[in-house]
């Protein structure tokens, strides 16, 4: 951290201390690199001890359904040569990951972007099939290509989530209660703070924030001076990069290539309207409509995983009996513990209190 930032850090931590109220208040924040964010540089030991930074359902790959893993491994024993990003390859399905599957001779290859697998549809007569998943960060590249009409023989195995309708179940659910919500900066890149602004209606303060401590700890700062004055407001702190309505062409291709839909988390069940599926008129490259997938019983979560509680801000990854025992980064068990994104690779890599 440079010298200037240590010194703003240190102002905007005694604000922090200065603005606490005389009880526990408690700020979610959806956004796999914000846990990362705030794990590696110990935000936490920073903050009042009454005031808990909780970690909500905002890394992807762990959110992504057993069950389309398991139709990604069919595809790739059985159909075509299945295209995904690396933080997939390690993921537990309900058998086994891909990374298993292609030791097992399926055609499983790694790629950067959608546009990879295109180029590679374009140059082999073989079918292509890339594993569309992610928030709506990557959910454009997906339309962009759709829209734009690729190979026949390439297709999408679809797996987007929306992020407000997952902050809205877990606003909606009686278990547990927030003070604030630090909202994901990538996401808001896309669909701007609109969408937040039912939360503030409903008493919940609502701050985008960026990737940097300081500004997680704006983030903290600013929440707690809404509560202060009795108000709630959604701001934006992460103005250098996220605007109000978003990125408009992005969200054309999306509204363009995909229909909302109902979608089940990993861990965390059916949630309303925080899916997306691709819209008829591009059904010859929907690979679920392409291909008849066959898959045996799903098994969402491996007996002992507490991945669902972790993602709901229900219990911390230290809760769960097998963390850092049976799973590690090096050998993950469930979902959570795979990509850096993940809260328990997280606290497993940095440590609950961070390293600097
Ligand atoms: S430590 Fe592993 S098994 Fe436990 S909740 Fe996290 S990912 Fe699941």
């Amino acid at each position: 951290m440079e010298f200037r930032d240590k010194v703003l850090g240190k102002k905007v931590v005694r604000l922090i201390h200065s603005l606490m109220p005389d009880r526990a208040v408690r700020i979610i924040h959806v956004c796999g690199t914000h846990e990362q964010t705030i794990t590696k540089y110990g935000l936490r030991t920073l903050l009042p001890k009454n005031l808990e930074l909780l970690s909500g359902p905002g890394c992807p790959v762990c959110v992504t359904p057993a069950k389309d893993i398991d139709e990604a491994i069919f595809l790739a024993k059985n159909c075509a040569t299945l295209v995904t990003y690396g933080d997939m390859m390690r993921v537990p399905g309900s058998d086994m990951s891909l990374d298993e599957a292609r030791s097992d001779g399926a055609d499983v290859k790694v790629a950067y972007s959608v546009n990879d697998a295109v180029r590679m549809a374009s140059n082999t007569k073989k079918d292509v099939v890339f594993f569309g998943i992610g928030f709506e960060t990557t959910a454009p590249s997906n339309a962009a290509v759709l829209c734009n009409r690729p190979p026949d023989n390439f297709s999408i195995l679809l797996s987007h989530k929306l992020v407000p309708p997952a902050m809205e179940a877990l606003v909606g659910d009686g278990d547990v209660s927030f003070d604030g919500v630090i909202a994901p900066g990538h996401v808001s890149t896309i669909i701007g703070t609109v969408p937040y602004e039912s939360f503030a209606e409903r008493g919940i303060p609502v701050i985008v924030t960026g990737f940097e401590p300081l500004d997680v700890l704006f983030a903290v700062l600013m929440i707690l001076k809404q509560m202060k004055e009795g108000q709630s407001r959604v701001e934006n702190e992460y103005s250098r990069v996220v605007f109000a309505n978003g990125n408009i062409k992005a969200q054309t291709l999306m509204i363009e290539a995909f229909d909302v839909a109902d979608a089940y988390w990993r861990g965390i069940g059916e949630v309303a309207n925080s899916g997306l599926a691709i819209k008829p008129m591009f059904s010859q490259f929907d690979a679920r409509e392409k291909y008849d997938i066959a898959i045996g019983e799903v098994q969402d979560l491996h007996p002992g995983c507490s991945c669902g509680l972790v993602l709901t801000a229900k219990a911390t990854p230290e809760d769960c009996k097998l963390f850092g025992k049976v799973c590690t980064p090096e050998k993950p068990y469930g979902p959570c513990m795979v990509s850096k994104e993940g809260t328990c690779h997280n606290w497993w890599k940095y440590g609950r209190y961070g390293l600097e």
